[in-house]
């Protein structure tokens, strides 16, 4: 064999190799949440949607577990991220994302009825499930509805509260969302033994979330003392600023739904305009992390007023 071919042969062998192990890899993973899903507990909690492997939903639970399996050093949130690029077919498509949701369910309820207990594998599905629950495929590429948005925002910060009442929590949170009794005792139980709580966003402190205050600005954010909420700012700041401004950014979208339901034109312009506003609250609360807002926040949130008066007035003319 001449050397050439022999060495096009070794790179194609390497090549096959390579194949070989993601191929390896994905059948391992298909097994890993397969085999949750079909766990003998007894029931199917509600979910009787069966997926075959070439289903773009399989394909897309593969990948998850490919890296939930290896995610060392990368969180749910940047798995999910990288996924949007390679999955859109899914992300698109409401049916598919309902099943990619139910099957998250089942697993996790699996995980904790096979185990009698929560734990981390439950606490990390149940944060996958409230992000591809307020997963917006119709605001342009991003998870930002998903990590933005009050509900969303707020419902991870009560999955992730802490140590003491992760039971009661998590419980709840798969309990409400099967049509099963599997889940009721153990919720019951946890509610009669558990208390609710919260944890400080500043000492981290867990406490009685009722005793807790939430900052007045973002809504997200708890505190167990005006002290700690003072000593968080320089943290805070751009936290609260993004959430804030996308609360901002959802209200503007809502009012030109309820101003143009029905004029596509209108609407198509109000949104594209709208698109700017997004970008500029976004680039907005990078310059916080970069710690040049101070002086420029009077500055933009002017030139967002301005801009959101703009797009109402534009609305109203064409409307009147
Ligand atoms: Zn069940
Ligand atoms: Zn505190
Ligand atoms: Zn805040």
């Amino acid at each position: 064999m001449p050397p050439k071919s022999r060495k096009r042969n070794k790179g194609k062998e390497r090549k096959a190799k390579k194949e070989g192990k993601v191929e390896l890899e994905r059948v391992k993973a298909n097994e890993i949440w397969q085999g949750w899903m079909n766990l003998k507990v007894g029931c199917l909690h509600g979910n009787d949607m069966v997926i075959s492997n070439d289903h773009p939903v399989s394909k897309f639970m593969d990948e998850f577990f490919i890296h939930w399996d290896d995610r060392r050093d990368k969180g749910i949130e940047m798995i999910l991220n990288d996924m949007l690029k390679t999955h859109s077919q899914v992300w698109t498509n409401n049916n598919h994302m309902e099943l990619a949701t139910q099957t998250f369910i089942s697993i996790g309820v699996n995980l904790i009825l096979v185990y009698d207990d929560v734990n981390k594998g439950a606490l990390d599905i149940a944060k996958t499930i409230t992000l591809l629950e307020h997963y917006d495929s119709s605001e342009g590429p991003g998870l930002s509805s998903s990590l933005y948005s009050r509900p969303a925002a707020s419902k991870m910060r009560d999955i992730e509260n802490g140590t003491i009442s992760i039971k009661r929590d998590l419980l709840k949170f798969y309990r409400k969302r099967i049509s099963c009794k599997c889940l009721k005792r153990m919720h019951l139980d946890a509610r009669k033994t558990i208390p609710k709580m919260g944890r400080c966003a500043h000492c981290q402190a867990e406490k009685v979330r009722a005793s807790l205050h939430v900052c007045s600005e973002c809504m997200i954010s708890q505190y167990c003392s005006k002290e700690c909420q003072v000593a968080e700012i320089p943290v805070h700041e751009s936290y609260c600023s993004i959430h804030r401004r996308y609360a901002f950014y959802q209200d503007l979208r809502l009012e030109i739904r309820e101003i143009a339901p029905d004029d596509l034109q209108v609407r198509l312009e109000a949104e594209e305009r709208l698109k700017i506003v997004h970008e500029a609250l976004l680039g907005a609360a990078e310059l916080h992390i970069e710690g040049k807002m101070k002086d420029k926040k009077i500055e933009r949130l002017k030139e967002q007023i301005r801009m959101r008066d703009d797009i109402r007035g534009k609305l109203q003319s064409r409307r009147g």
